[in-house]
């Protein structure tokens, strides 16, 4: 078992890691948080929350280190700080690989080869962003020689608050661009998942980042919601369910009222997206899709495609390939470099996900084709499912409306374009879609009708820092990612009128 707190003594004014009970308020006998192997349910971590006090004090020093920060370094020099960054966080990848399957339960393989080398890649995409982007404009105002100037200058003090699923991704996707556009960040992790940010902080440190500009806070929701109700705090950029993304709203929408600010806020939300599978499309490709959009993260991914549209002509040939692919794969021991499927994060997810396996056979009555099954033998103390396919459901069924956010897929069928858009489209939640088709301009004409913040044509769940990340309807507000769209989400924009003329 790992202790979190006995931490580098130069690291404290970071690491948040003050004793404390479970409800942020001081204790004199501290409250332990323990972490569990999602492998077979024994404590592997224990950690301690912050308090409220601490949450005070990080405010206050993230306000005084983001004024050091923004005006004494310029943007190379920041530039070269975040470049630093990445290249420590290549060097420790093992280490945090390792860590990251701890604490997520996820597949090395996926870990290794996806997560780590996405964030390296993230800091060194960021790391001179600033400098390209936000030098200003300059504007002629046709009074010449008047002019004007638009400065883009940092938010101030901004807080993350992170997912369990992709726990180093949202730390560094977050406060990689918050970073290098001269921002300070008080980062508050999942309470399952704290360790890559722990890990991150070590290394902005040694990255030369100041103290103070980047620190974790660790908790519960309750640190999160703190962090949105401070005053001080500008921008919130949050990963999470719809209904905690509710939740802030509206803490943010009650504390406005006695704040001087209006807070910026980003939030990264759920989804239940649609995955088409054209007749024309090449359909080997299309089941590894499918795959992909289902099996991955073990289902824990906010985009996946767990609507599976499927032509009625292909169905029975989709089912028979699908089946006899998901049969294929290892389903074992996270830290194995064969395992492509590991266990739910935790007991409580695995059971919701067994629930919502429940609910479509008994409630919906849609037929169970495959999977959705406790794994037994040597694994059966671990918290491992078999991915579930359903078949015969209909648009109107919980488990085709509701994320489920586990290996869960259900399979509907359609006869034409126009029906299977308008199906596609009925529903709350707009983050992504996928298409499978060789007709490329149905392809385009597809992609441009689907509700959806990012859209697949012939693969599923890739997520390239250069594209703009997010949601729309109840998937959330803002992006992730992008080069301008990260210039407008972590910066503000100041309007400089120079009047050259005499009045
Ligand atoms: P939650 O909404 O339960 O939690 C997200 C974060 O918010 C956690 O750090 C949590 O802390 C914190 N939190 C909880 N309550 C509050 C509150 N009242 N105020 C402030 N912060 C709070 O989501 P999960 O962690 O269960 O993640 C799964 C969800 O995230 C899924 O819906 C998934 O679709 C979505 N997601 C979206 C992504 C996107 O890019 N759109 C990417 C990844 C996931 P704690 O965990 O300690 O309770």
């Amino acid at each position: 078992m790992t202790k979190l707190r006995p931490l580098a003594s130069h690291l404290k004014s970071k690491l948040k890691l003050t004793e404390s009970s479970a409800t942020s308020t001081a204790s004199p006998t501290p409250t332990p948080y323990y972490l569990f192997n999602a492998t077979n349910n024994r404590i592997r971590d224990e950690i301690h929350f912050a308090t409220s006090s601490d949450v005070t004090q990080a405010i206050n020093d993230a306000s005084s280190a983001q004024e050091q920060w923004c005006r004494n370094y310029t943007p190379s020099q920041r530039a070269q700080i975040i470049q630093n960054a990445s290249s420590i966080l290549a060097r420790r990848s093992d280490e945090i690989t390792q860590q990251e399957v701890k604490d997520t339960a996820r597949a090395k393989s996926e870990i290794k080869g996806y997560d780590v080398p996405s964030a390296v890649r993230h800091l060194s995409y960021y790391a001179n962003m600033p400098s390209i982007l936000s030098n200003g404009t300059y504007h002629d105002i046709g009074h010449s020689p008047s002019f004007a100037y638009v400065k883009r200058e940092p938010i101030g003090v901004t807080a993350g608050i992170g997912a369990w699923n992709y726990p180093l991704m949202n730390a560094v996707a977050k406060s990689a661009p918050a970073l290098s556009f001269g921002n300070a960040m008080l980062f508050k992790p999942s309470e399952l998942t704290p360790n890559s940010a722990l890990i991150l902080a070590q290394i902005y440190e040694e990255a030369g980042v100041p103290p103070g500009v980047f620190q974790v806070l660790l908790g519960d929701g309750s640190i999160g919601s703190e962090l949105v109700k401070s005053p001080v705090v500008s921008k919130v950029s949050f990963t999470g369910s719809v209904e905690t993304g509710i939740k802030l709203r509206q803490a943010q929408a009650a504390s406005t009222c006695t704040s001087t600010n209006f807070q910026k806020m980003t939030l990264e939300l759920g989804g239940k997206s649609p995955l088409i599978i054209m007749d024309d499309a090449n359909l080997d490709e299309a089941v590894t899709g499918a795959m992909q959009a289902n099996w991955y993260s073990n289902g824990q991914v906010c985009s996946n495609g767990t609507r599976v549209f499927v032509h009625e002509y292909l169905k029975e040939e989709f089912l028979e390939k699908l089946v006899e692919r998901t049969k294929l794969l290892k389903i074992g021991d996270p830290m194995q470099e064969d395992t492509v499927i590991g266990p739910m994060v935790s007991e409580n997810h695995m059971n919701k996900v067994l629930d919502y396996i429940d609910i479509g056979k008994n409630v919906d009555k849609a037929h169970l084709f495959y999977g959705g099954e406790r794994v037994g033998g040597c694994l059966e103390h671990g918290f491992y499912l078999t991915p579930a396919i359903f078949t015969d459901c209909n648009d109107q069924m919980r488990i085709v409306q509701e994320e489920v956010f586990g290996m869960l897929m259900s399979v509907l069928t359609f006869q034409d374009e126009e029906e299977v858009l308008s199906r596609a489209n009925a529903t709350n939640f707009g983050l992504a879609a996928g298409i499978f088709t060789n007709d490329i301009k149905r392809a385009h004409r597809m992609a441009s009708y689907l509700k959806a913040g990012t859209v697949w044509i012939n693969n599923y769940n890739l997520g390239p820092v250069e594209l703009p990340w997010g949601g729309c309807k109840h998937s959330g507000v803002g992006r992730e990612n992008g080069s301008y769209d990260a210039a407008f989400e972590w910066t503000v924009s100041k309007s400089v009128y120079v009047e050259m003329n005499s009045l």
